[in-house]
C-alpha cells in the first residue's frame, strides 16, 4: 500500500486533544499523608525511572538480594518469598487463590473493609468462608476466636494486623496465630499498611502468609507488592490437585522468574527497582530504629490532633498507628476536610469508605518531623478556616513535646 494512502484516511475515533502532565499536576507536589500512596524516598524515585532486562544477570541478582531484604523485613528464614505485579490486593489473592479452593473452610476474623475482601476472595475462589464479625472500632477476643474456630474447623484463617479502614489494630496477633495453629489452620495476615512500621515475626508467630504493597509502610511505589509463604503453606499450594485459576497469580508459576531465573510474565522491572531501593533503606534503618520512629511519630501527632481539640476515632487499647483516624467535627464530611486541606494546604489525608472520620498515614516517609508539622498544622488551619473551634497552637505544642520526648 502506497503510504500516501494513509493521509486520505480518516479515523472512526479521532485523536483526543489532552493536556500534558505539567499543565495537570500541581505546581508543588501534594503531600501525601493519607492512608497510601505515600511520598518515597529520592533513591526508589530514581530506581523507577530505569528499565533493565527483566531475565538477564542484573535483575537476578536483584531479585535475590530483595528475597533476601524481605526475609528480614518479614522475619522469616522461609525460602518461599515471591514478588507480585500488582497492588497490596494482588498480593492478597495470590495468597487466597493459591492456599484456598472449591470447599475449603476459610475463617476470616471481619474488623472492617480489607479483612471483609479477603473473605470475599476466598468466596470467589469457591472457598467455604465463614466471618467473625468484629463490632467497628474493636478487636475481638481471644475466646471469641477459640470459640469461631472450634465452631467453625477452618482450614485457613485469615486477618488484618492493621485494619486501616477504621483504624483498628489486631494486637493479639500472635496469640490468634497460635490459636489457629493449635487447630491444624494455616493464617494468613494482611500486613499491607503495618509491615515495616510495627513488630510483625513471620516465624515467632507461626504465620502462613503475609502479604504487604509497596506503597505503605516500604514507602515504595504502587503497583509491585511482596508475599511469603511458609514451608506448610508451600506444601499446601505444592499439593494441591486443581490449578489456580488464577494465571497471573499462581505461585507455582511465579516460582519460575522468583526462585529459577525463568519466565513466567514480563515483571515490572522498574517498580522491582525501586522496591530493592525501598527494601535496602529499611534494612540501613535497622527495623529497630524504624519501629522506634513510626512509635513516636505517631504518638506525637495522636497527640497534637487531641490537644487541638479533635477526637481520635477508635479506642487507645486498639488504635493502630500505622494510620490515624480522627472523627470529622459535626457538620461537615470528611470530603469537606479533605479537598479544603488539599486546596488550601498542599497536604493529602484520607476520608474512609463512608465512615465519619479523616486519616492521616504514619507510614514510612510520612513519619518525618517535617511532615508532621506540616500536616498539624494544616489540619488546624483547615478547621478554623471552616469554622471549628479548635487550639492550633497548642496542637503543636503537643506534637513538639511528643516529637521531642517529652509526652
Ligand atoms: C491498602 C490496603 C490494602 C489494599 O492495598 P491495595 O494496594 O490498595 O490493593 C489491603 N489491606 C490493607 C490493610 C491495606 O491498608
Amino acid at each position: 500500500m502506497p503510504t500516501s494512502s494513509f493521509t486520505s484516511v480518516s479515523s472512526a475515533v479521532p485523536c483526543p486533544v489532552v493536556e500534558s502532565l505539567d499543565a495537570i499536576l500541581p505546581e508543588e507536589p501534594l503531600l501525601m499523608m493519607g492512608a497510601g500512596p505515600v511520598p518515597i524516598p529520592a533513591a526508589v524515585a530514581k530506581a523507577n525511572a530505569i528499565v533493565i532486562n527483566h531475565l538477564g544477570g542484573t535483575m537476578v541478582k536483584v531479585i535475590g538480594q530483595v528475597k533476601s531484604m524481605a526475609r528480614y523485613v518479614f522475619q522469616t528464614n522461609s525460602k518461599w518469598v515471591l514478588g507480585v505485579a500488582g497492588p497490596g490486593s494482588a498480593a492478597m489473592e495470590m495468597a487466597i487463590s493459591n492456599l484456598a479452593w472449591e470447599g475449603t473452610r476459610v475463617l476470616s476474623i471481619k474488623n472492617g473493609f480489607f479483612s471483609e475482601r479477603m473473605a470475599e476472595m476466598g468466596r470467589r475462589v469457591g472457598a467455604r468462608v465463614s466471618t467473625l464479625d468484629v463490632a467497628d472500632r474493636s478487636v475481638a477476643s481471644l475466646e471469641e476466636i477459640a470459640e469461631a474456630i472450634r465452631r467453625e474447623r477452618p482450614e485457613i484463617v485469615t486477618v488484618v494486623q492493621g485494619e486501616t479502614s477504621n483504624t483498628v489494630w489486631n494486637y493479639h496477633l500472635k496469640e490468634i496465630a497460635a490459636l489457629a495453629k493449635a487447630a491444624g489452620a494455616l493464617v494468613i495476615v494482611d500486613a499491607v499498611c503495618t509491615l515495616s512500621t510495627m513488630p510483625l515475626e513471620m516465624d515467632a508467630w507461626g504465620i502462613d502468609a503475609v502479604i504487604t504493597g509497596g506503597q505503605k509502610g516500604l514507602s515504595s511505589i504502587p503497583g509491585v507488592s511482596l508475599i511469603a509463604f511458609s514451608d506448610a503453606a508451600w506444601e499446601r499450594v505444592k499439593g494441591r490437585t486443581a490449578p489456580n485459576a488464577h494465571w497471573c497469580l499462581d505461585a507455582t508459576l511465579a516460582e519460575n522468574f522468583w526462585h529459577n531465573a525463568g519466565y513466567h510474565y514480563t515483571a515490572p522491572v522498574s517498580g522491582v527497582l525501586a522496591l530493592h531501593e525501598a527494601l535496602r533503606l529499611v534494612c540501613a534503618e535497622t527495623l529497630e530504629k524504624r519501629f522506634a520512629r513510626h512509635l513516636k511519630c505517631s504518638l506525637a501527632l495522636q497527640d497534637g490532633v487531641a490537644a487541638m481539640g479533635l477526637r481520635l476515632y477508635t479506642p487507645d487499647a486498639c488504635r493502630l498507628n500505622s494510620v490515624v483516624g480522627i472523627e470529622v467535627p459535626e457538620g461537615f464530611s470528611p470530603a469537606d476536610v479533605c479537598s479544603h486541606i488539599s486546596r488550601m494546604h498542599q497536604v493529602e489525608i484520607s476520608g474512609s469508605f463512608g465512615l465519619p472520620i479523616v486519616r492521616v498515614g504514619q507510614m514510612g516517609e510520612q513519619c518525618r518531623e517535617h511532615n508532621l508539622f506540616r500536616t498539624v498544622h494544616a489540619l488546624g488551619r483547615t478547621m478554623v478556616d471552616l469554622g471549628v473551634k479548635v487550639d492550633l497552637p497548642a496542637g503543636v505544642a503537643a506534637l513538639e513535646r511528643g516529637l521531642s520526648g517529652g509526652r
